[in-house]
């Protein structure tokens, strides 16, 4: 039988331990089959503003933020504060029957920051149950609507949108499908709006276009009344921070509202302040969507929360139709968590209270300095808006083809950071970045000085073992 484990001796354990026993009982997020569940990731021990501390006590720059989430940075006191106070107040009550004054205050100040018509809030435990509720919503107000073959989705390849079955449905990054199941037939993917792997000859304007046009066949192929919604980060975060050609947005949304299809704006990574803004949709790309969603920054991870803002217009057709009993069967034991919409209101504080001014100020600076990355060989670009950057490895910057790269670069490029003092997301040929806002002018310096070296170590790494011509 095995050894009962005292909690407080599990967190006091050393680093190794810790991995040891992760690799017996853990079964970590997107493993492999050959070590699915026997697998040891590195431990984290702590961290401090835009720090977090290994467990060889190396302290690291969280380039990533967490997971593009921890955007007031870390060990907030006035965050722990909430926490605190709020699970001796309150620690929950069921939305079912019940609601609780943080979560209305919450869903005011929500309302005030997004887009005039996006007045109500659908609260989640997180990004993918966020657009499983959008997506449902959908369906659910097309059966009301007496048109349920209104249903299909639209989403882009290199997209990403969860983990839940239909959320991950709509997934578009390359190996994202390979083994697993999906609702293939409710989905229909479009170009990714990567200007950057745009065809040859064609200007970012054409490749605008061309996409646009696709959309436009898309809808006349299948019939506007098939279509349900389109979904877009309107910067594509894990699919490699794409940021899509100027007018791409407006346009797509354009043709949405011609065709009665919703328009979501997937801002789990885009919200809070990653681009100086609560919401980005509007005040960054001039769109107003349907709906949005969120995540991630909202309580810059210290509790899981979500949501999707939902169009006040929207719910008024609902009212209105003639099916007042119809029910929208939806709703998750956690939506509506006093304790996260209480850390939420602590965290929306700190963004208003200047990081939101910070961050804008701040992002200019952020994007130079990783840009000067470019005039290494193997850097093909730079991409990146807000705090929110990509580096992306190419095998020549003739034909900018990843393909014949070490598919690990980025995990060299990334081991080597560690070694200097900065993590880096690594995803195959690339490396993304979307560091706490509180970062500094010096702590961006300091991050692109450690890739710098770190692609210099990578580049003669790859020459020496015959990967890379140099
Ligand atoms: N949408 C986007 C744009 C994301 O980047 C993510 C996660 O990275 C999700 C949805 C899913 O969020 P979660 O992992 O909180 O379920």
């Amino acid at each position: 039988m095995a050894a009962k484990l005292d909690p407080a001796v599990v967190h006091n354990r050393e680093a190794d331990e810790t991995a040891a026993l992760a690799a017996r009982h853990l079964v970590q997020p997107w493993p492999v089959a050959g070590s699915i569940g026997a697998e040891s990731r590195g431990a984290i021990e702590s961290g401090d503003g835009i720090y977090v501390t290994d467990g060889e006590g190396r302290r690291l720059i969280d380039g990533p933020a967490g997971m593009w989430c921890v955007n007031v940075g870390h060990r907030r006191a006035e965050l722990a504060q909430v926490l605190h106070d709020q699970a001796l107040a309150l620690s929950y009550n069921s939305p079912w029957y019940t609601t609780s004054a943080p979560s209305v205050e919450l869903a005011e100040r929500l309302a005030a920051h997004a887009p005039v018509d996006l007045g109500h809030v659908f609260y989640t435990t997180g990004g993918s149950s966020a657009v499983e509720t959008a997506l449902r919503f959908m369906q659910f107000m097309n059966n009301v609507r007496g048109r349920p073959e209104k249903k299909l989705i639209v989403s882009r390849q290199g997209g990403y949108h969860g983990s839940t079955y239909l959320s991950a449905s709509l997934n578009g990054r390359p190996r994202d499908h390979d083994w697993m199941d999906s609702a293939s037939d409710q989905v229909i993917k479009l170009t990714c709006p990567n200007p950057f792997r745009r065809p040859t000859g064609q200007s970012k304007a054409q490749f605008c276009d061309f996409l646009v046009a696709e959309f436009r066949a898309v809808i006349e192929a299948r019939g506007a009344e098939k279509i349900g919604a389109f979904i877009a980060e309107p910067v594509m975060a894990s699919g490699g921070v794409i940021v899509p050609p100027a007018g791409y947005l407006p346009r797509m949304r354009a043709l949405c509202a011609e065709n009665d299809i919703l328009f979501i704006a997937d801002e789990v990574v885009t919200a809070f302040g990653r681009l100086g803004e609560v919401f980005a949709s509007k005040t960054v790309f001039s769109i107003e969507p349907d709906m949005i969603t969120f995540a991630k920054g909202v309580t810059s991870g210290y509790f899981p929360l979500g949501g999707v803002m939902i169009s006040s217009k929207l719910l008024e057709t609902l009212r209105q139709s003639n099916h007042s009993d119809a029910m929208f069967a939806h709703g998750l034991t956690y939506s509506s968590h006093p304790i996260g919409c209480a850390v939420a209101l602590k965290n929306l504080d700190i963004l208003e209270g200047g990081l939101l001014d910070h961050a804008r100020a701040i992002s200019g600076h952020f994007q130079a300095a990783l840009k000067r990355l470019e005039a290494l060989p193997l850097v093909g670009e730079v991409r990146g808006l807000g705090l929110m950057a990509c580096v992306e490895c190419v095998a020549d910057r003739v034909s900018n083809n990843p393909l014949t790269l070490d598919l690990e670069v980025g995990k060299r490029i990334d081991r080597h950071c560690q070694e200097l003092g900065l993590l880096v997301r690594p995803l195959i040929n690339m490396c993304v970045m979307s560091p706490p806002l509180t970062i500094t002018m010096g702590q961006i310096d300091d991050m692109a000085d450690i890739l710098d070296t770190s692609i210099r170590r990578t580049m003669d790494e790859l020459v020496c073992e015959g990967l890379w011509k140099g």
